[in-house]
């Protein structure tokens, strides 16, 4: 059965050599500091042109010039400390034209860029893309559904190259938030395992999803521990994307926390702003999709692996019970203190799973730990790990140019006394403080023989409340970031 995922994305992204001859909505971006309409920009009848000036003068950064057959938008770069920055303000800037955008019912649009260094089409477009995404799930009411006003997005003088790969990119990010809006319901582990498969085929990696007996053949203890109190079997999905001379002789493995939703089993949740937007908990294996998606579709000549345990996590009469000791896939022993402490046990079986690839480097992205969300909230991506010091620089670099930005923790030796346990290897709880830090110590464990980071996107990938162009509910966050860093690893850039 192929699932309906909604890939819905009505807008599109095309380059366009110049501007159309007659009437066309055309949004010019400008250098920071501009005081009146350049030649460059399209010609305007004088008291047009007048009313642009006076807007520039008063140094209004976003404006529109209604021309009466179409309207000219006027963007004006901020004055930034560093380039990462400029492009950030001008993807917030798309966020505010897509706005009046649609109050002006405008179908296509043009972006001419008149900065200095034509870098601001592309986060212009970028802004206006993740805005116009929009969720409809399962309203039956056609007329609450907002018409998608907005279809082609033209930018003027972008090699075509560039347009592609970005617009590959943000569909992998609307597909991550897809993924993340959708309910437990609608979206079990099994569900999860198609809409990889049907990802699959759509952008061209493969996919194998390991099922319950063959899980129970690997002894993946963590998964099947956290799955024994739910009615539905778990699943673990290996996505691979290899294409013909790719770079790398050993593969990037990433592995996402696939939580399709959690109750907290026996350690149950709270409802309000706990249970209650937990089908969020497998936004780091969403964002594992939305990337291998995007490397696929833009045909990136890495090889890739992608590694999701999936299940949902409930009390039902099997559950295991705090107290419980389990044994993992690597064969270490976990004294069980919390059952809601459970995605780090489905992830870390899906680590020491990952070593028979010899990666030259793993990443995991999960809704990890309440810890991290207080330790920096929605702003930020707690990082941690044992790759070299430059990867973590190259992360970080990576995440200043997409704005999904880390911290990096420290994972000092004495954090493993957070995680010891009288009766087993360890215990999966940690202490009060530093709760981020002893689950990535907890990580560490399984991730022996090769560099690793975890990221923890608990606060970022889910929020309840708009934030300009990441919109609200699922935002795709690590998407961008992490198909940035392996992008630059690739010896073509
Ligand atoms: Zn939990």
């Amino acid at each position: 059965m192929q699932p309906q995922v909604p890939l819905a994305m009505s807008l599109h992204l095309a380059p366009a050599t110049a501007l159309p001859q007659g009437p066309a909505d055309t949004v010019v971006i400008l250098p920071a500091g501009t005081t009146s309409l350049p030649p460059e920009a399209p010609m305007l009848p004088e008291a047009a042109q007048r009313y642009a000036d006076e807007q520039l003068a008063a140094e209004n950064k976003l404006f529109a010039v209604n021309l009466y057959t179409h309207r000219l938008y006027v963007v004006v770069a901020n004055e930034k400390k560093s380039a990462d920055l400029t492009a950030e303000q001008l993807r917030r800037s798309g966020h505010q034209l897509h706005a009046k955008l649609m109050a002006a019912k405008v179908k296509a649009l043009h972006i001419l860029d008149l900065t200095s260094d034509k870098s601001g089409a592309l986060p212009l477009a970028e802004g206006l893309y993740l805005t116009a995404y929009q969720f409809e799930g399962y309203k039956t009411d056609e007329k609450s559904k907002k018409p998608a006003e907005l279809e082609h997005v033209h930018l003027v003088g972008v090699p075509e190259a560039d347009v592609q790969q970005l617009e590959n990119l943000l569909q992998g990010v609307t597909l991550a938030r897809d993924l993340v809006n959708m309910p437990q319901n609608k979206l079990t582990a099994t569900d999860f395992a198609e809409q990889m498969s049907a990802a699959g085929e759509r952008a061209g990696f493969t996919t194998e999803t390991l099922d319950f007996a063959h899980i129970e053949s690997l002894r993946m203890g963590g998964l099947l521990a956290v799955n024994q109190g739910s009615p539905e079997p778990p699943t673990f999905t290996i996505m691979e994307w290899k294409p013909e001379g790719a770079q790398n002789p050993k593969p990037y493995v990433l592995v996402g926390k696939g939580v399709v939703y959690d109750t907290g089993g026996l350690s149950l949740k709270p409802t309000p702003a706990g249970m209650d937007t937990m089908k969020c908990d497998m936004a780091g294996a969403a964002a594992m999709v939305g990337v291998m998606y995007a490397l696929a579709k833009n045909n990136v000549p890495l090889h890739v692996v992608a590694l999701i345990p999936a299940t949902d996590n409930r009390p039902g009469g099997n559950a295991f019970a705090p107290g419980d000791v389990i044994t993992m896939h690597s064969g270490l022993t976990v004294e069980v203190l919390n059952t809601d402490a459970e995605g780090r046990l489905i992830l870390a079986d899906a680590l020491s799973f990952a070593k028979k690839y010899q990666p030259e480097l793993v990443i995991d992205a999960a809704t990890l730990t309440g810890s991290a969300a207080r330790a920096i909230g929605k702003e930020g991506i707690v990082a941690m790990g044992t790759a070299d010091e430059d990867v973590m620089q190259a992360l970080a670099q990576a995440g200043r140019r997409t704005h999904e930005r880390i911290v990096e923790f420290p994972l000092w030796d004495e954090y493993a006394e957070h995680i010891k346990s009288d009766i087993a290897d360890i215990n999966n709880l940690g202490k009060a403080e530093a709760g981020a830090i002893s689950a990535g110590k907890f990580l560490e464990r399984f991730t022996e023989g090769y560099p690793w980071i975890h990221l923890d996107i608990a606060a970022p990938a889910y929020l309840t409340a708009p934030d300009s162009y990441r919109g609200k509910h699922g935002t795709g966050t690590a998407v961008r970031l992490i198909y940035n860093f392996l992008i630059a690893r690739t010896n073509s850039k």
